[in-house]
């Protein structure tokens, strides 16, 4: 039989227990705060390294409950695909984030595309491309604002659906994105199959692109890969100009981060791409 001495046992149940009060609370939450509204989507813009134009923005959500503050998809993400309460967020997030882009483009004050993140679940629901194409139609956004990223581990676990389903969002006229490059195994000889745009440089091999030549040799090789394949890349988490410089001497043309800017609420986003960033 197991050893169940006492300490080992009662701190593995306590333990067990944190974790699922934990999850209940964080599932009720969602629950309480799809009914009321809580989820916010914020902003945060992509620039270009060789124009330091603003040309693109990635939605991120947030969960803003009063009195307790704002929860990060970090958590909450994995726990609504869990229960499966992420096709409502993800349902959510993609008609407020049309809304806002339609107004910003109708105002003449964003042009580019707004990247909307996919979680797996969302990514292998039948009918994707329609729901998609109804609340595009329905917040009278152009299919050519919005782009979606996806990452490796979505499309590597069926590579073949998950082309079929790229392409049909594609013939839309949507953009893809692969998400967190480098992260997940990725097949060189699925990425040549992928009907995708970009792809955006994990943050890991950013961080420490000045002082690893290894990390800096390998986003040069990412890079020079994706421009064969005639691919945009982005680099994310760039948080210096040091980084910003190595980025472009690596012809990486785009960037999101801190040393730009930090996801922003709608209204702060519009006043910081009209006073810092815009032409
Ligand atoms: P992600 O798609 O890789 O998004 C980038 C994350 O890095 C965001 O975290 C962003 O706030 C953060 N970030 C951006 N620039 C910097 C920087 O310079 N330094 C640092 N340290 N961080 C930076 P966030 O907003 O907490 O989102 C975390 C993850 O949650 C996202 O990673 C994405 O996987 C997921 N997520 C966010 N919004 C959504 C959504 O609407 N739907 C789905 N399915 N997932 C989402
Ligand atoms: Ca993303
Ligand atoms: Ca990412
Ligand atoms: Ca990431």
């Amino acid at each position: 039989a197991k050893n169940r001495g006492g300490a080992t046992y009662q701190f593995f149940n306590e333990s067990m227990n944190k974790n699922a009060v934990r999850r209940l609370q964080v599932e009720n939450q969602l629950r309480h705060a799809l009914r009321n509204n809580y989820l916010q989507v914020h902003y945060q813009p992509k620039v270009s390294l060789r124009t330091n134009k603003f040309v693109g923005l990635e939605a991120l959500v947030r969960l803003e409950i009063p009195d307790v503050g704002i929860v990060s998809p970090a958590e909450f993400i994995p726990m609504a695909e869990e229960t499966g309460l992420i096709i409502e967020v993800g349902e959510r997030v993609l008609r407020q984030t049309c809304r806002d882009m339609r107004e910003w483009v109708e105002a003449g004050a964003v042009d580019g595309r707004v990247a909307v993140n996919l979680s797996a679940k969302q990514f292998l629901q039948p009918d994707l491309a329609k729901q998609i194409t109804t609340i595009l139609k329905e917040e009278k956004l152009n299919p050519t604002y919005l782009e979606l990223e996806i990452t490796e581990g979505v499309v590597m676990d069926d590579p073949e659906r998950a082309i079929e389903i790229m392409t049909e969002l594609n013939k839309l006229g949507i953009h893809l994105a692969l998400d967190d490059f480098g992260t997940g195994y990725s097949s060189l000889a699925y990425l040549k199959r992928f009907p995708i745009q970009t792809l955006k440089i994990d943050k890991a091999f950013i961080d420490d692109i000045n002082g690893a030549e290894r990390d800096r040799n390998m986003v040069a090789s990412i890079v020079a890969m994706a421009h064969n394949l005639g691919l945009d890349v982005v680099a994310e988490g760039v948080v210096d100009l040091e980084q910003a410089n190595t980025l472009s001497n690596l012809k990486c043309e785009f960037a999101q981060g801190y040393l730009f800017a930090q996801p922003l609420r709608r209204d702060q986003f519009l006043e910081h791409i009209s006073t810092t960033l815009a032409t």
